[in-house]
């Protein structure tokens, strides 16, 4: 499967140190990724010399997930960080019954933990933000259109009809005091597929920091988390992966300290009748997002925002995205691909993307 390819694939660039631009270079400079209990100490030699280093592979929230912190404290950050993944995915995730988000959407109302209740926050903050192109509440559309399931189908129009009649996220009432919410529209359910992973990256780089842990990366899925530098000192090497089939990745960006967040149809989709439908909903119509864009990378402090916008920015399309950028330019950059293969990258970012690509300059 290409995701999982492309998940290797990205855990052994993000650590490679003598990558070229325009190809990789599958060496035995890679420390690769090591097997979930594997002691430091006997992996010492695939790393920094001089620094111990931990590194797991979970699958969890639909996806592959790598993390590796460098440091005294390595392996207990990584056990610490396994752990926070699986209660995360055991609250989160809308495939398990018995999850808070999954009582929430069967009941109409619920008690959401501190993750939940933040995550629920901060979705309606950003639908807000985005006037609707990121919308929580699309799950009552992935559920139509058969994506949690795997049953896919195209939804008749009056099941979608219905659908957009539950978006409205004024109408989820809830109260911090005691994590209550209640959803006042019948039918509304909720989902935070759409950030999950980026609340998920940022709260390990959290627990990695609690250990006193100044360096690692954390991969989820293709979704990149960069923590400090590299122990070398030198910037970590993040590839943005390809939309495409025949292209291992769009670029490479020199980064610290950021979340890289991808978003783009291909990931998950599938085909009836020559068209190809994916789950990157368009709240304003409940069809899949068809505004011009392939993918969508944003570069931010914030991993949550990261997450956020990836998705919303998909479905404004590329005039859209580029008008929210100059708006709010001071909180992340972004690399854009079209349907017709042209690239675009936000100024911010220009010195430390590399690309083979001709890069077409979003200017403030
Ligand atoms: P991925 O999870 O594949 O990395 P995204 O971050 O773009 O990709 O999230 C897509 C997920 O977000 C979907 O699987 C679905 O759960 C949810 N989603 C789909 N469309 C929207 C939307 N318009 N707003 C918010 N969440 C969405
Ligand atoms: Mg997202």
């Amino acid at each position: 499967m290409k995701k999982k390819r492309i998940a290797l694939l990205l855990a052994c660039l993000l650590v490679c140190s003598g990558c070229s631009d325009h190809g990789i270079r599958q060496t035995s400079e890679q420390p690769g990724v090591l097997e979930a209990g594997e002691k430091t100490e006997e992996n010492k030699a695939a790393g920094d010399e001089a620094e111990p280093y931990a590194s797991r592979d979970v699958f969890a929230m639909d996806t592959y997930m790598t993390f590796t912190a460098y440091g005294m404290n390595a392996e207990e950050a990584v056990a610490d960080a396994q752990e926070l993944i699986l209660k995360l995915d055991e609250m989160l995730s809308t495939g398990r019954e018995e999850s808070e988000v999954s009582i929430l959407n069967r009941n109409g109302s619920g008690e959401l933990s501190e993750d939940a209740f933040y995550l629920l926050q901060q979705s309606i903050h950003m639908c807000q933000k985005t006037e609707g192109a990121f919308n929580p509440a699309v799950y009552p559309l992935m559920q139509a259109w058969g994506f949690p399931t795997k049953e896919f189908r195209v939804p008749e129009k009056e099941v979608i009809d219905k659908c957009l009649s539950v978006l409205d996220v004024s109408q989820i009432q809830s109260d911090a005091s005691d994590g209550h919410v209640e959803f006042q529209a019948e039918g509304m359910k909720v989902d935070f597929g759409g950030i999950a992973k980026g609340y998920t990256s940022s709260r390990i780089v959290d627990v990695f920091k609690e250990h006193g842990i100044e360096s690692g990366i954390i991969n989820l899925g293709g979704n990149v988390q960069t923590l400090g530098t590299k122990v070398d000192g030198s910037l970590w090497r993040v590839a943005i992966q390809s939309p495409r089939e025949d292209m291992d990745y769009l670029g490479v960006l020199e980064t610290s300290d950021k979340a890289v967040i991808t978003s783009g149809g291909y990931e998950r989709y599938f085909e009836e009748d020559g068209v190809v439908y994916h789950h990157i909903l368009d709240p304003s119509t409940g069809y899949p997002a068809e505004n011009g864009l392939i993918s969508v990378t944003i570069i931010s402090e914030n991993g949550v925002l990261a997450d956020g916008l990836s998705t919303a920015l998909y479905v404004m399309g590329l005039e859209r995205a580029e008008e929210f950028w100059r708006q709010n330019s001071g909180e992340f950059e972004a690399v854009f691909m079209t349907d017709d293969e042209e690239l675009y990258v936000t100024e911010g970012i220009l010195e430390s993307f590399s690309t083979s690509y001709n890069m077409h300059v979003i200017e403030r």
